[in-house]
């Protein structure tokens, strides 16, 4: 730190220039991220309530009953109107409280000896192995199907004694493939688990792909054992980062992982976050999305992020040397090759300037609300030269 501090001009300047070479959504070119330009209310009122911490909600009570709203309308959104909650920090933190609040159940019953093991998908994101290592739990991964979902008699095979919690995904990172719920919810019934699933990306997609007429499986408070879901407003919910969401289908569910917290200034509180100190703002900004963009509106951004999604889809089945791993689900679409690796093809679409993802066995493109349709023409333009160079 220098002695003596930069005008505020000065500052900005040097950020601008220092920034220069940072990708920004609006450019188009990030084309592999599930985050997007954040809708323009959002970031306004973001910025108007910055100073707002909901650590504190004594001192914000206004705040802190906006919250309470906020799990209401995503909670009805997911079939629960009763759903009780927070805004976190992302999915991450969601996935972490989610399992924390299952290990916190099992180990306050009186006797029990402690069940340690989650079951999930080969497919879900690594916030659970995070999860897992954090909180001492021993994730169990199952393999999938050729369609790309769970394999149900694999889970069913798996659960045993020690197995304290089954973990669906709705909208998987690779793919934005949903698992069937209610498969998974019949065997957590059975067994007495607790099912919890990951709709970070699909809970703002889901709901209004339904709506459209389209068939996702059902995978929200609907089915019956689902106990707990993650759905991030700072996904397809346009809000600004930070914005995840935690849902327990009832506050029964929540209170294991309540802390009492008595010394605030706003006075004594419970906080069930990991953090403490946390964004009001982000929450007002998800109250204030909610609001202005209804369900008609959010049901048309995925609408067009679907047609979209489709196009692609299509071009891309017609160049020779790629094809889709599985049609598209959601506005999450993988490209593979047979004759090229899809490193290098990632590679050379990178070095073009685009911001694609690489998985294993597939580059994925996630068509968020900043990706238009000239966007992916340009982008299907580039991917056509690149597979015809390496093939
Ligand atoms: N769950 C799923 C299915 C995800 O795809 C992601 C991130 O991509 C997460 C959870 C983690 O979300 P975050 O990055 O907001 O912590």
């Amino acid at each position: 730190m220098e002695e003596r501090g930069e005008t505020s001009r000065e500052v900005c300047q040097e950020l601008e220039a220092r920034l220069a070479n940072d990708l920004e959504f609006s450019s188009g070119r990030i084309i592999g991220s599930m985050c997007t330009l954040p809708h323009e209310l959002g970031r306004k009122v973001y910025f108007r309530y910055l100073e707002k911490n909901l650590g504190d909600p004594g001192l914000l009570p206004a705040t802190a009953q906006l919250e309470r709203e906020v799990i209401e309308v995503m909670g009805t959104l997911l079939s629960n109107p009763k759903a009780v909650g927070n805004i976190v920090t992302g999915g991450t933190e969601a996935n972490v409280i989610a399992l924390d609040s299952v290990r916190n159940r099992e180990s306050a019953a009186a006797g029990s000896t402690m069940h340690r093991e989650i079951i999930a998908p080969a497919s879900v994101h690594c916030s659970f192995d995070k999860a897992a290592r954090l909180l001492g739990l021993e994730l169990t991964k199952v393999p999938l199907t050729e369609s790309f979902q769970v394999d149900i008699e694999a889970v069913e095979h798996a659960i045993n004694a020690d197995t304290l919690a089954l973990v669906g995904v709705a909208g998987t990172t690779s793919l934005g493939i949903v698992d069937p719920i209610d498969k998974l919810s019949q065997l957590a019934v059975e067994n007495d688990l607790r099912l919890h699933v990951d709709a970070a990306f699909g809970g703002f997609v889901l709901p209004f792909l339904r709506d459209l007429g389209h068939k996702p499986p059902e995978f929200d408070f609907k089915v019956p054992g689902v106990s707990t879901i993650t759905i991030d407003p700072h996904k397809m919910g346009l809000a600004p980062i930070p914005a995840g969401g935690i849902l327990f289908r009832d506050s029964d569910l929540q209170r294991p992982i309540e802390h009492r917290i008595p010394y605030l200034a706003g006075g004594e509180t419970r906080q069930s976050t990991l953090v403490g100190t946390r964004s009001g703002g982000s929450v007002l900004a998800v109250w204030a999305l909610l609001r202005h963009l209804g369900r008609e509106g959010y049901r048309n951004i995925v609408q067009r992020c679907m047609t979209l999604t489709h196009k692609l889809a299509d071009r891309i089945r017609q160049v020779d040397g790629v094809d889709l791993m599985v049609q598209p689900v959601t506005n999450i679409l993988g490209i593979k090759s047979d004759v090229i690796q899809v490193r290098r093809i990632a590679q050379e679409l990178r070095e073009r300037g685009w911001a694609v993802s690489l998985f294993p066995r597939h580059i994925r493109i996630v068509v968020m609300p900043h990706i238009s349709a000239e966007h992916i023409e340009s982008f299907l333009n580039d991917l056509e030269v690149v597979v015809k160079k390496l093939g």
